[in-house]
């Protein structure tokens, strides 16, 4: 393994695996200005909870997350887990109903849900960190008064909105040099929980952290024109080019509280929200440290 690395220099081979050598010097050099950029921001990472499904990628998601810690980048990672609820939901046998794309939550399947995401995914997500080094930290948003909710409508039952974002406890990890990794859960000032989109606390939480980036890994190539259609991907847009997209119908879905999210994030000052395909081994990387664009890119009107 280590051996092409002393061998002497031969004939033909060596020179290709110079060239090789040279090509990964180069994607380091490329990174300079990026690493220079970033060092001492703040960046919020959303991850899907359909892009953590895979192993593979979620151990290379942790590598990039504590990659982006070891380059001087303060990251707070917050998650869903919609899937991996569905999946324990079934598993008991408790039925869902679904209302405009959310799932009516009943103080049972709120049980099910806070257990999920604060027990199971969270602690998955912190344990294939740590694997790199005593650098994550669980927290749920009932933890220091970080999520405060509210009841969204009684109709749906324990969702929650965001009443009030507390980063302190946030501030306060990043500052020790911890990586906090956030699950969605918020209480309400009688302690009641409630389970609150994970897209609309990473927009919220971006603002409150004044971080320079808020980046949303799903399991799509980005925001598309088609959602049936790879190729037509916006590569940048803009609030009011959003707003026209979702008054023609073109954003569905869970696409729907992301970009409202994004728009959010923009408003309270945050400079550039990406939506990437967490699919994509590495994606991270590839969007802040090459001059690859990849996925979609959302700024203020007025920049560029
Ligand atoms: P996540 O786990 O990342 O929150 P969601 O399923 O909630 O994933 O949201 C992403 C989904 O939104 C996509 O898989 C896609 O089916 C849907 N969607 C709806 N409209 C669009 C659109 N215009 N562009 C991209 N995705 C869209
Ligand atoms: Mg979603």
């Amino acid at each position: 393994m280590s051996a092409t690395k002393t061998s002497k220099p031969g004939a033909s081979a060596p020179q290709s695996h110079a060239g090789a050598e040279m090509a990964k010097a180069e994607v380091l050099i490329e990174a300079l200005p990026f690493l220079r950029e970033f060092w001492g921001s703040t960046i919020v990472v959303k991850y899907g909870g359909n892009a953590m499904a895979d192993a593979a990628l979620a151990e290379s998601f942790a590598a990039d997350i504590v990659l982006l810690h070891s380059v001087g980048i303060r990251v707070v990672v917050v998650h869903g887990g919609g899937p991996q609820i569905g999946h324990l939901l079934a598993r008991l046998g408790i039925q869902s109903e679904f209302r405009d794309g959310l799932r009516v939550t009943d103080a049972e399947t709120l049980d099910v849900a806070r257990m999920v995401l604060v027990g199971k995914v969270n602690r998955d997500i912190v344990a294939s960190i740590n694997v790199h080094g005593p650098l994550a930290v669980g927290l749920s948003g009932e933890d220091a008064g970080l999520i405060q909710a509210n009841l969204r409508d009684p109709e749906l039952g324990f969702v929650g909105d965001i009443a009030n974002i507390n980063p302190a406890i946030v501030v306060s990890l990043l500052t020790q040099n911890l990586i906090p990794v956030i699950s969605t859960i918020g209480a309400d000032l009688s302690g009641q929980s409630y389970n609150i989109n994970a897209d609309t606390v990473a927009g919220a939480l971006g603002g409150a952290l004044d971080a320079v980036k808020v980046i949303y890994l799903t399991d799509i190539a980005g925001l598309l024109r088609d959602v049936n259609d790879p190729l037509s991907l916006i590569a940048k847009t803009t609030p009011t080019e959003i707003a026209a997209l979702i008054s023609d119908g073109v954003i569905a879905g869970g696409m729907i509280p992301k970009v409202e999210a994004c728009l959010e994030s923009i408003e309270a000052g945050v400079p550039a929200v990406h939506m990437l395909d967490g699919r994509i081994p590495h994606v991270l990387l590839l969007e802040l440290f090459t001059r690859a664009g990849v996925g979609t890119m959302i700024t203020s009107e007025g920049s560029s």
